[in-house]
């Protein structure tokens, strides 16, 4: 990006770059241009082991010591000297326990009965698996040798000493409370958590437990939102739906920028309407308003409010889910202090059914991953793909992606699938 690239400069003057069409962003082009103006929140908090399942590390873990701390058997069996595996029989002279380790010599032709986890003993360096042996009184007699230094886990093997375990930057996971637990560090350092206050807009809103009249709608953004937001493990500062009316958008608006991180509202960014968000944003802050090429999903629009970053996402309830996956969630993640957020996983697969599409977009339909009976893995449209129809995304597991090239397919079509199972 060029240096000009401000997001006043955009907001003022969207024709201020060559190449930069806010009336036809591609989705790539949005999210890289979003990225630009992301730093992540520098507060950083000292936190319990458990505590930090879901939180972005804001410093190395390098390992205090070797992961195993001592050569140990992967197996139950008996440890010996590999030079005496050519040996008819050998004596056992001792066990060795996990956590109890036998503490003689093993010369030669003799051998320990070893469990798994157990240290080795001194003067062995291979173990042989029980149920390769023949055992006679306090002999046994090898029947399958194993090679030289054969089932032995070695000092380090898994971690070594002064080793980075996990980089500042990295996203919490289960396998890593694991792992920084078995380098005995029951604190870590991590960036604390963001805020992120929502609302929803429209005279039409109506609140749960409140009965419908005609022409309105229960307010089912703020409850999408919240289970992403949730998912993703910032803090939600929910600000209820808010109705078409400049004053209270904008008490509300500034209410939220000046206790969140980041503000996402959808609703009353297209143009035409009512159209106060976009007077009250250029009014209170810098703001772009693109019409992605993408389907559902228009219109976006991304900026900061005083300092929060914002996100107005469009109201339609898919279209809502389908920004954030798109947009918002790598922006989010970035913030929360991740230095690569890994994307949604995407892959090929072949579409079981026909799929209708105009050229000109990124379509992301909902999509079936399914196992077909030949128990190959294919996809197929959830049905009817309108930006209202909140239950296609509740039956999809994945969005169908389909580039702005693509047009009509067949049945049959290999197509670019992105998996939600577990990220929605
Ligand atoms: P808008 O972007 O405000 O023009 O809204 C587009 C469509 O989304 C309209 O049909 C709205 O009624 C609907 N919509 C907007 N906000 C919500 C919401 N919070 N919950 C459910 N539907 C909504
Ligand atoms: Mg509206």
């Amino acid at each position: 990006m060029t240096s000009n690239t401000t997001l006043e400069n955009l907001a003022n003057n969207p024709n201020c770059m060559e190449d930069y069409d806010p009336n036809a962003m591609h989705v790539t082009k949005a999210r890289e241009f979003i990225r630009q103006f992301l730093n992540p929140v520098s507060a950083i908090e000292t936190l319990a082991l458990h505590d930090s399942l879901g939180r972005v590390l804001a410093a190395d873990i390098t390992s205090p010591a070797n992961v195993p701390n001592y050569d140990n058997s992967a197996m139950d069996g008996y440890a010996l000297k590999a030079s005496d595996l050519a040996l008819a029989r050998l004596k056992v002279i001792g066990t060795a326990f996990a956590g109890r380790a036998f503490d003689g010599k093993v010369g030669d032709g003799e051998c320990v009965r070893i469990m798994t986890g157990a240290a080795m003993p001194i003067g062995t360096d291979t173990v042989v698996m029980q149920e390769r042996v023949v055992t006679d009184d306090a002999f046994i007699n090898i029947s399958e040798p194993p090679k030289p230094q054969a089932n032995v886990r070695y000092a380090g093997e898994d971690l070594k000493l002064g080793q980075t375990v996990l980089a500042q930057g990295h996203l919490m996971r289960p396998a890593d409370l694991g792992l920084i637990a078995s380098l005995g560090i029951a604190e870590v350092s991590a960036y604390r958590k963001l805020k992120v206050a929502f609302f929803s807009t429209g005279d039409e809103l109506v609140g749960l437990g409140k009965p419908l009249n005609t022409g309105q709608v229960y307010d089912s953004n703020r409850y999408t939102l919240f289970g992403m937001l949730t998912r993703l493990g910032v803090e939600v500062i929910d600000l209820g739906a808010i109705a078409d009316d400049p004053v209270a958008l904008e008490a509300t608006l500034l209410n939220a920028a000046k206790q969140a991180d980041v503000v996402i509202t959808s609703g009353g960014v297209s143009v035409g309407e009512a159209d106060y968000m976009k007077l009250l944003l250029a009014k209170h802050g810098q703001v772009m308003f693109w019409k992605v090429s993408m389907k559902p999903g228009r219109p976006l629009a991304y900026g900061k409010v005083g300092n929060a970053h914002y996100f107005g996402l469009p109201g339609n309830p898919v279209a809502v889910m389908v920004t954030f996956y798109q947009f918002v969630r790598d922006a989010l993640l970035r913030l929360m202090g991740q230095s690569t957020p890994v994307p949604l996983p995407m892959f090929q697969v072949q579409c079981t059914q026909p799929i209708r599409k105009l050229t000109g977009r990124t379509e992301f339909q909902r999509g079936i991953l399914f196992t077909d009976t030949d128990g190959i893995w294919r996809v197929k449209p959830t049905g009817a793909q309108g930006s209202s129809l909140l239950s296609s995304m509740s039956l999809a597991n994945c969005f169908i992606v389909l580039d702005d090239s693509v047009g009509n397919l067949d049945a049959g079509a290999i197509v670019q699938v992105q998996v939600l199972d577990g990220i929605v």
